[in-house]
């Protein structure tokens, strides 16, 4: 094979490399102007071969790299560089942009100068580290920190703001879960030891909980995340954490100030009850507008004392004083009393059903409360479903105490949050009056007395509001 040969085999292999390979690259003369490009660098700007052939890479290129590029062009065509490199953008047909490697590589052929360069697209990477940098940047601003927690080794590494959130500013790298705990008060650090040792992948985490910095500041922080599988049998946590110091203080004023108010309340709300009884008393002897006038005021003065309650039970609550003074009671009879006011009208029946002998060391009149509280929820929510089963079970070591209406339902998707504080869901178009509160009282009272409460409903088939309580 002569040399002739040998060149044109080489160039052959040239030609078919640059045809083939996925990096866009392209030939230009020493004016600059491109005399050849391959199918990836078509692809990668959205012209067409003929729309590039005879123009100037400078004409795609964002105004911010022209002078660099300009001036790396000069110093390889005018003062000898073999080549050059940037990194840069280019505009594309349909408007968008490309990031680009740029490599550029002076040659010569039959004594003419011309340069080969490759474009190597890197605008995945670009816009990846662009939404990471908005990411960084909307936790720095929103001041949440993120950590991820090794479920296996409980080893915890901290990221963006975490130490400024707790107040450090020499920390090391190693950090562990328990190094987290002792960062918190003592009484909090056996519920956020719990949280994080029973949490499993594929469910959420929440925990409230108070710090206390190195200078001395307390602090309430919101921790949030989800488990997670990773690489087969590993689990993490991933999570955020967050200042809500002054979240609390707000919901302190205003627990105090409601507190305050429904304590103001009570005292003419007592005196304006015992003169409605006297005249109710003596309805019998009033013309019969007057008295049903009476008997309008009277269950006004009810719903108006019951919403007065809530407002004083949840402020209790708020301030942890809900103190219980447990007896031993029959819990049927203690349905049996709390019932009276709703069957007394004739309209609804309270159907109880199941184990009547069951005894239980509790604070009745709180367990009234709750029992009174779904029962007129049933009667509120549930007009038409005119019996209300109450239903008493023993179950292991607990008794359920469940009732149930067959009125309109809850959807699915609002039940996890019947029992939270002011929780109201929409139906009803605004219909029913209340505050929210009667079922976050219900499962507070419960949760003291060590049991459960929760709820079962189908739209359209009825809701079943339940409790457990342990049996001594
Ligand atoms: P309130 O009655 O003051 O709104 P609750 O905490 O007692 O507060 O109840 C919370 C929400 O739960 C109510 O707003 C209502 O939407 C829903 N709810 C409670 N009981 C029933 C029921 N038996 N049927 C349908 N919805 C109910």
């Amino acid at each position: 094979m002569d040399f002739k040969e040998k060149f044109d085999e080489c160039d052959a292999r040239f030609e078919a490399i640059f045809n083939l390979t996925s990096a866009a690259s392209k030939i230009i003369n020493s004016d600059l102007k491109i005399l050849k490009v391959n199918e990836a660098l078509t692809d990668l700007l959205g012209y067409s071969r003929d729309e590039i052939v005879g123009t100037e890479i400078m004409e795609y290129a964002c105004d911010e790299d022209k002078p660099h590029w300009q001036a790396l062009q000069k110093a390889m065509w005018e003062d000898g560089k073999p080549d050059f490199k940037l990194d840069a953008c280019l505009g594309k047909k349909d408007g968008s942009l490309a990031w680009v490697h740029v490599t550029t590589v002076r040659f010569e052929d039959d004594g003419v100068a011309y340069a080969y360069t490759v474009l190597d697209d890197f605008t995945d990477w670009k816009s990846l580290q662009e939404s990471e940098q908005r990411l960084s940047m909307a936790l720095k601003y929103s001041k949440m920190a993120v950590f991820e927690l090794n479920l296996a080794d409980r080893s915890m590494s901290r990221y963006d703001g975490f130490d400024q959130v707790l107040g450090l500013t020499d920390s090391d790298e190693n950090w562990s879960q328990e190094r987290l705990i002792q960062h918190l008060l003592p009484e909090d650090q056996d519920m956020l030891r719990k949280a994080l040792t029973d949490i499993e992948p594929g469910q959420s985490f929440d925990f409230q909980g108070r710090v206390k910095t190195p200078d001395g500041v307390i602090k309430w922080l919101n921790f949030q995340g989800r488990a997670e599988k990773v690489n087969g049998n590993q689990a993490r946590l991933l999570g955020t954490m967050y200042d809500i110091t002054r979240d609390k203080l707000i919901e302190r004023q205003k627990d105090d100030f409601i507190s305050i108010a429904s304590h103001e309340l009570k005292t003419p709300l007592t005196a304006l009850k015992g003169s409605l009884q006297v005249l109710d008393r003596s309805k019998q002897t009033f013309e019969p507008k007057l008295a049903a006038l009476v008997d309008q005021a009277g269950k006004s003065m009810m719903k108006v004392n019951s919403l007065v309650d809530d407002l004083l039970n949840a402020s209790r609550l708020g301030e942890d004083q809900l103190h219980l003074r447990r007896t031993r009671f029959n819990i049927s009879k203690a349905i049996d009393e709390c019932c009276l006011h709703v069957t007394a009208g004739g309209v609804y029946n309270i159907i109880v059903e199941g184990q009547k002998d069951i005894e239980v060391d509790a604070d009745s009149e709180r367990i009234q409360r709750v029992i009174v509280n779904f029962v007129n929820n049933a009667v509120k929510y549930a007009p038409k479903s005119k019996d209300i089963k109450i239903q008493i079970a023993k179950e292991g070591t607990h008794v359920k105490i469940s009732v149930t209406d067959e009125g309109p339902g809850i959807a699915k998707d609002k039940l996890s949050y019947l029992f939270d504080r002011h929780y109201r869901t929409d139906t009803g178009g605004g219909q029913y009056s209340g505050l929210g509160l009667g079922l976050y009282i219900s499962s507070e009272i419960i949760k003291r007395h060590g049991g459960q409460i929760g709820v079962e409903s189908e739209l359209e088939k009825g809701s079943t509001f339940w409790f457990t309580l342990p049996l001594s």
